[in-house]
């Protein structure tokens, strides 16, 4: 794990963890905000509650005080002694000194029918007339609702014995303020209650009576009414805890407002749980704290293998190196600098020149350790350059891409590169040697797809693999023109199987008297476009793309049917590696020659080495099968493969092909006739036929048969040559005719 991963890893663990911290947090603020609310919402009841208690109340101790002069004004004798004509002492006495000293009231006052005062008496002494004036905005506003329901009432229908009072009370009152004094004011008509005595006029004499809202009044209301500091405010002073009711003047402005400090049931049972809900607060911060613990751990676990799950989605198992999934994630970033910040960058596409082999002869253990061991190298390779990184794509195919100034750096990267692979592994299986091809493409601007990048050092390495072993190659445009070339000559082909549209031409193989002894077939393609193309390009693109068993069943077909007739002449026949890797092809060989009636005994199977390297049981039973049904087997292009000596250990071979690369180089060099005798050599003493390829000169013959090879295939003794030419030697003309 690296530091940028470690960064990623708390950057991503802080996005996981913080939204669970916030949440739990949350939901317990939530909870703090819902009991807060809850506990306000109690005290705010019963603060309305008690305000609706006090205003009845008050309501009442106004109706309460109203009561009291009921009796004195709903009276025959008040009419007589205050209406009709006012009886000062009487007035004194039933009201003046009787409201003041009993019941607290401060002022009384008589008006007449006309509204004019008649009487005034202020703290228990008569005052002059013009003390009632502070009162007069007051008793405007009270008289004029009396006036309405005395004209409502009537005259006074007189008395009917034994039928109980006669009138209800008119009566009004209200709050003022006067002289920096609240009052509550009351006025009360005077009337007959019996009906004995008759009103003086229309209009009755009114009283009106005054008591000071003061700390008695008060203290008796709040006494009544369990109110706690109770007072009497200016409308407009602030509250703050305190709870009020408004007092109104009958015109509906507010004089003054009752204010208390209300109970708060909410607050009191809050106070007094205070111990039990920091215990659950403490409580629930220990859930949240062990959620975000828990949380915690789950989101280690989660990231650990998610980065797992990453690794393994993104490395190859048996390397460990990069896959092709990673390879483009960092492609496509660092394709997507703006030019001006990148350097060109050196794709190396690497392919082990022998893998299949080892893989093949040794196993595929040692074809991992052999995987795992070059895996290491371009580890260490990519390490040693800033900025490079390398990567396996599959098989036994490798990328190294790096950073580079230019073309040269790239060339000299690759360079080290083939030399760090070549040097051969040891391991337990033995020496492994293989060598890698390298194909190079170095990316410009122009290349902003990974895929691109990729396909262009694939079609490099394509090409690098058909130069031979060893090779680095750099991608040319026209590649992909080639590479348009062979899906073309693909598609092609594919037409060309469909309609049989291959023959086979014939060269022969002559002993040192010149005599024929045996006719390689080599199989022959013209087509209409491009006219004739050699199997060395055909044969190796079929085996790539899967025409090959369908390409070699036509072979035999063919050459079987124009050769079953001819006599005292050997048939040599090319079976592809991949054939003989296909299970059931010697059955189906079996077959073929069965319905062509040939006899197998005359005809010469030649293999490549890779053909039998590949020790898969299908190659065995297929081997097995062929020598079973008489066929002699030749193994081609002897000298070229991997591991001939073990080769011809394992299997029984008839017959050895020296490669044309040795017969070419005789005459050229020593080495080439030293290799030449060894073969000859090795071949006698496994007691095998010996035959040379691409003999093209009397001196390399001449050489030849100095080195104990006596037969020979090439250009100086014949070219290869149409069946009907051949045929004409060896088919009677009576058969000739009978097929005519
Ligand atoms: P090969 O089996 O090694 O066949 C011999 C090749 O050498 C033939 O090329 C032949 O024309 C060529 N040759 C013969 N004498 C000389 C000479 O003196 N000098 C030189 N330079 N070349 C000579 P061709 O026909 O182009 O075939 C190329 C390869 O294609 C064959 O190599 C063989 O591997 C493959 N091939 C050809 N026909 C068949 C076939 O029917 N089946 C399969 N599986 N492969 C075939
Ligand atoms: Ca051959
Ligand atoms: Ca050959």
């Amino acid at each position: 794990m690296n530091v940028r991963t470690i960064i990623v890893d708390r950057s991503r663990k802080r996005q996981l963890l913080v939204p669970i911290a916030a949440m739990t947090l949350g939901a317990l603020v939530l909870l703090v905000m819902v009991a807060v609310f809850l506990v306000d919402r109690f005290n705010e009841t019963a603060v309305a509650r008690e305000q609706r208690m006090v205003e009845s109340g008050f309501t009442q101790q106004l109706h309460q005080l109203d009561e009291i002069v009921v009796p004195q004004v709903d009276w025959d004798t008040a009419v007589e002694k205050i209406d009709r004509k006012l009886d000062v002492s009487f007035a004194d006495l039933d009201f003046g000194h009787q409201l003041f000293t009993f019941d607290g009231f401060s002022h009384s006052f008589f008006v007449d029918g006309d509204d004019k005062v008649t009487y005034t008496f202020v703290s228990g002494a008569h005052q002059p007339p013009g003390s009632f004036e502070p009162f007069r905005a007051i008793a405007t506003q009270l008289l004029r609702p009396i006036r309405i329901a005395e004209a409502r009432r009537g005259p006074i229908k007189p008395h009917a014995q034994g039928k109980g009072p006669i009138t209800r009370p008119i009566q009004a009152n209200g709050i003022a303020r006067i002289g920096g004094k609240v009052y509550v004011v009351m006025a009360s008509l005077v009337q007959p209650d019996l009906g004995m005595v008759q009103p003086k006029g229309p209009r009755s004499s009114v009283s009106i009576n005054a008591i000071p809202i003061d700390e008695t009044m008060l203290s008796a209301f709040a006494a009544r009414y369990l109110l706690d500091d109770l007072r009497l405010v200016d409308p407009s002073a602030p509250l703050h805890d305190r709870a009020s009711v408004p007092l109104h003047a009958p015109d509906g402005t507010t004089v003054a407002a009752l204010s208390w400090a209300p109970r708060q049931p909410g607050s009191v049972l809050m106070h007094r749980m205070v111990m039990l809900v920091f215990g659950a607060i403490a409580l629930l911060l220990l859930a949240a704290w062990t959620i975000v613990r828990r949380s915690a751990v789950v989101v280690d676990e989660l990231l650990a293998s998610e980065m797992r799950a990453r690794h393994l989605a993104y490395h190859d198992t048996l390397t460990l190196l990069p896959n092709r999934a990673l390879l483009f994630e960092r492609l496509r970033a660092m394709l997507a600098k703006p030019l001006a910040r990148r350097p060109k960058l050196g794709m190396l596409c690497i392919d082990l020149d022998r893998f299949k082999e080892v893989n093949d002869t040794l196993g595929h253990q040692a074809g991992d350790e052999l995987l795992k061991a070059m895996a290491d190298r371009l580890r260490a390779l990519a390490r040693s350059e800033p900025g490079a990184f390398t990567a396996r794509l599959g098989g036994d195919e490798f990328v190294l891409v790096a950073p580079a100034t230019d073309r040269e750096a790239i060339a000299a990267l690759a360079q080290r590169c083939l030399g760090t692979l070549l040097t051969p592994v040891d391991s337990e299986f033995g020496r492994l040697d293989v060598g890698c091809s390298i194909g190079v493409a170095v990316i410009d601007g122009n290349v902003r797809e990974p895929s691109l990048a990729l396909r262009q050092a694939d079609l490099a390495l394509y090409r690098a693999k058909a130069r031979g072993r060893g090779c680095i190659t750099f991608y040319e445009p026209e590649m992909e023109a080639a590479f348009q070339t062979r899906r073309v000559l693909e598609a092609k082909l594919r037409n060309a199987l469909d309609h049989g549209a291959f023959h086979m031409v014939y060269q022969p193989q002559v002993d040192a008297a010149g005599t024929i002894r045996a006719y390689e077939a080599l199989l022959r393609w013209d087509d209409a476009d491009l006219g004739a193309i050699s199997p060395a390009t055909f044969i190796p693109l079929a085996e790539e793309c899967g025409l090959i068993l369908g390409i070699g069943e036509f072979v035999l077909r063919r050459v079987f049917a124009e050769t079953r007739d001819w006599h005292g002449v050997r048939i040599a026949i090319n079976v592809s590696a991949i054939q003989m890797r296909a299970p059931g092809f010697a059955a189906r060989l079996i077959q073929i020659a069965a319905s062509g009636q040939i006899d197998p005994v005359k005809y010469d199977i030649e293999l490549t080495e890779t053909a039998l390297l590949t020790d898969t049981p299908a190659t065995t039973e297929n081997f097995a099968a062929l020598k079973r049904m008489g066929f002699a087997i030749v193994l081609d292009d002897f000298g070229t493969g991997y591991s001939s000596l073990r080769l011809l250990h394992r299997f029984r071979v008839d017959k050895i092909k020296i490669d044309r690369s040795f017969v070419a180089d005789l005459g050229q060099s020593i080495e080439a006739e030293t290799l030449v005798g060894a073969i000859v050599k090795l071949a006698r003493s496994f007691q095998l036929g010996v035959i040379a390829e691409g003999v093209e000169t009397e001196a390399q013959k001449d050489l030849l048969i100095a080195a104990g090879c006596h037969e020979f295939q090439g250009y100086l003794t014949g070219r290869p040559t149409p069946v009907d030419e051949v045929a004409a030697r060896f088919v009677s003309p009576s058969h000739l005719l009978l097929r005519a």
